[in-house]
């Protein structure tokens, strides 16, 4: 546990006191701050300070909410996942993915998570508690600056040449139910969009089904992308695999989420991530079909990407297409989203949970 100031949460006027009441002028406030602005992760990166300066503020500060305390590079170079810090000791994961569409970003939205879906490791530890705005945006800059460390990009459009060194798309999609934070979760949407340019349809929310959060989310009115985790097409399946289904019922979560979509002019996401014998079924396909037909969406179908303190399996090939076939069939929009980076234990809350054992 790091127990002192973070300089990027405090206001201009804060950070001129802080960098007065240690004796120095205050112009050197608006050259952290700038530094600050693009995620430097130490003071040693910021060359126009003097070197006293940067020891001094070393001893004194820290730069950003979130700290590096392991990175790890997926083989096939595309794919970087950061194990984070916050100050108080909690260890959060982001991922930085490299794509033909640009860099994209997952983000997570709490430390650990309540939810107990019992496919996934980020839930195993509970929550701890909610992410600050802050500690949101924080994880995106550590992926800008490991993208570009301490170039400028003044004269770069964040959003246009995908083979530029900016984080081009947001998907609030790690560890923790992001509509469990929602006001968080907003204001981190409206800080993206305002500071980094990010568009609204470049960002998207997952979300097990919390149908107050989605109600919100309308209510609030920008065209971000919603993803909704179904994963079963039964109500009876759904509250096997996620609690939350007890809550809300599969009908009254699509009802909110294509609400959603139609007012904000967007395709509605569906995650199904396919468990072996479990909901892969031709019948399941079926279900599935049933449930989404002639309805505006895109499925996910995400082969499961096995975590070894959960007791499910991978599915085979064939029948991953077979699913999709049955889909695609039905006329519903479909496409096969391999997990990328598996050597490094991408699936969700893996990394954090092996930190901790
Ligand atoms: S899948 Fe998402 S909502 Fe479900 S337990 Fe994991 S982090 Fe929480």
């Amino acid at each position: 546990m790091i127990d002192k100031p973070i300089l990027f949460n405090m206001t201009d006027a804060e950070l001129e006191q802080f960098i007065v009441s240690i004796g120095q002028p205050k112009f050197r406030a608006k050259q952290v701050a700038e530094w600050l602005s693009r995620g430097a992760p130490n003071f040693s990166v910021m060359k126009n300070l003097p070197e006293n300066l940067r020891n001094d503020l070393d001893n004194l500060a820290r730069t950003m909410p979130c700290t590096i305390i392991k990175k790890l590079e997926s083989t096939d170079g595309q794919t970087t996942k950061f194990l984070l810090e916050l100050n108080d000791g909690n260890q959060i994961e982001t991922v930085l993915m490299r794509t033909s569409y640009g860099n994209s970003v997952c983000v997570s939205s709490q430390a650990g998570c309540a939810m107990g879906c019992k496919f996934c490791a980020s839930t195993l530890l509970g929550l701890k508690r909610n992410l600050t705005q802050n500690e949101m945006f924080s994880q995106v800059l550590t992926a800008q600056w490991e993208l570009r460390g301490d170039k400028d990009n003044k004269n770069i459009k964040p959003n246009g040449d995908p083979n530029n060194n900016d984080v081009s798309h947001v998907v609030i999609m790690g560890t923790g139910e992001p509509l469990q934070n929602t006001q968080n979760t907003i204001g981190f949407m409206e800080k993206l969009h305002s500071d980094l340019g990010i568009g609204w349809r470049k960002i998207t929310v997952s979300t097990c089904g919390i149908v107050t959060g989605i109600r919100e989310l309308t209510d609030w009115g920008h065209p971000i992308n919603l993803a909704i985790s179904l994963h079963a097409p039964t109500d009876e399946l759904r509250s096997k695999l996620m609690p939350i289904n007890n809550k809300y019922k599969i009908s009254e979560v699509l009802e909110a989420a294509f609400d959603f979509v139609s007012k904000n002019n967007r395709q509605l996401m569906i995650e199904y991530i396919l468990l072996a014998g479990t909901n892969d079924s031709v019948e399941n396909a079926q279900e599935l079909s049933n449930l989404l037909q002639n309805k505006n969406c895109m499925v996910n179908l995400i082969p499961w990407n096995s975590v070894t303190e959960r007791d499910f399996k991978s599915p085979s090939g064939n029948s991953v297409h077979r699913f999709q076939d049955i889909l695609i069939k039905n006329g519903i929009h479909t496409r096969i989203r391999r997990e990328r980076g598996q050597d490094i234990g991408s699936a969700c809350g893996q990394l954090r949970l092996n930190q901790k054992s």
